[in-house]
């Protein structure tokens, strides 16, 4: 029997990663993107956790160190009156712009015999299962497609909207591989790319009414004066090109079992990014996908089961980090906390590793 074909909404890191694994197994796959390549993305840019296990079975590790990326060793913790020495990370990360990584994965996709189809938007995904009509609804996508649009939006939570800005910086000396700025207006993580570029990446929160906030994106990135953040990028020249913003950010987790499609990446829940652990669980996700739809596609199994044992596999991979993130976020953002958090990174190796370990 001919081997069955998946379709894959969502050409980023999840959907790409899916579809070289399937290729791999000669599954015939399209992957439809409504963007194009290569994009900068509002991302950290800092690869920490288990997906560098799957970007290893999948061959894609070396891919990415041929491409230049940096690794890194050390983190620093700041809030905008303390600093924190740089600390070893119990396990190295992998830092690679955005802007490199998804087009070395979508060639190694087309390489692979993959279909890409770039600047096509699949029309039903996304789309509130309530807000359309039958014949487009999430739950009535037809077996072998694979959702893997990315973060879903929601405009305000709890009286405040989320959003996120990045920009490439020359001219910076970081004093860690990694620097973690936290301020009472959210976070920026620092960190170096290829080409000795510095990525300044920030999640940043704003109250409804609240005055006295920056009016630039340079504003929000550089801090507020004084801090250790804004210090650190005095000299630092961005480059236009590489800004980005998003905004509609949701942080509430949620299970993949409840959801009717079969997910992968963002797609299923977005992990807060101070853990800069997103991009992992979105290629963990991907590598547990793998096997279940390829069964599918050579008929071994009905899609339903594929569909709820990748959903199983997910949930059980994910619920630990997820409860740890939104609680050290919430630590991270309350302004009260921030300077104690900056000394327990400093002095207790137990909080650290901690900390570190259980969201991954
Ligand atoms: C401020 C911020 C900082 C972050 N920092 C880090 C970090 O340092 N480390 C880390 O690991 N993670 C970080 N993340 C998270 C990380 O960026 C995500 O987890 C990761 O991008 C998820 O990959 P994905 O493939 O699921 O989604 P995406 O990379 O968002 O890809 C989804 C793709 O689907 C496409 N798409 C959507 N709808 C359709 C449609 N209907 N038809 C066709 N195409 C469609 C989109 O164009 C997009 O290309 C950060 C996130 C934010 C917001």
């Amino acid at each position: 029997m001919a081997a069955k074909p998946i379709t894959i909404v969502g050409g980023g890191l999840a959907g790409l990663t899916l579809g070289i694994g399937l290729r791999q197994r000669d599954v015939p796959v399209t992957v439809w993107e409504a963007g194009h390549y290569p994009r900068h993305r509002v991302c950290g840019e800092f690869i920490s956790g288990r997906g560098q296990e799957t970007l290893s079975r999948l061959g894609l590790r070396e891919l990415l160190a041929r491409a230049g990326s940096v690794n890194a060793v050390t983190a620093a913790f700041f809030s905008s009156t303390k600093s924190a020495p740089p600390r070893p990370l119990p396990v190295q990360a992998i830092c690679l712009s955005r802007f490199v990584m998804d087009r070395l994965l979508a060639n190694e996709f087309q390489k692979l015999g993959g279909e890409l189809r770039v600047g096509q938007r699949w029309p039903a995904m996304g789309v509130r299962a309530a807000a359309c009509p039958d014949r487009l609804r999430p739950e009535l996508q037809p077996e072998g497609v694979v959702c893997a649009t990315g973060r879903r939006l929601q405009t305000e939570e709890g009286g405040s909207r989320w959003f996120g800005l990045k920009a490439h910086a020359r001219n910076v000396a970081l004093a860690a591989d990694l620097e973690m700025h936290v301020s009472p207006r959210g976070y920026v993580g620092l960190c170096c790319v290829e080409g000795g570029a510095v990525n300044v990446c920030g999640l940043f929160q704003r109250r409804a009414g609240a005055d006295n906030t920056p009016q630039t994106w340079r504003e929000w990135l550089r801090g507020q004066t004084g801090s250790p953040l804004n210090q650190r990028l005095g000299a630092a020249e961005f480059d236009e090109s590489s800004f980005c913003a998003v905004a509609g950010i949701s942080l509430r987790p949620q299970r993949a079992a409840v959801r009717a499609e079969c997910c992968v990446g963002d797609a299923i829940t977005m992990i807060p990014p101070v853990t800069g652990n997103g991009m992992s669980m979105a290629f963990e996700s991907a590598g547990m996908a793998v096997e279940p739809l390829a069964a599918w596609s050579r008929g071994e199994t009905s899609w339903t089961p594929a569909r709820q044992t990748l959903a199983r596999q997910c949930d059980t991979a994910f619920a630990r980090r997820l409860a740890w993130a939104k609680w050290l976020q919430r630590m991270m953002l309350a302004p009260s906390l921030q300077n104690v958090l900056v000394q327990f990174v400093a002095h207790s190796e137990w909080f650290w590793r901690t900390a570190f370990e259980r969201t991954r």
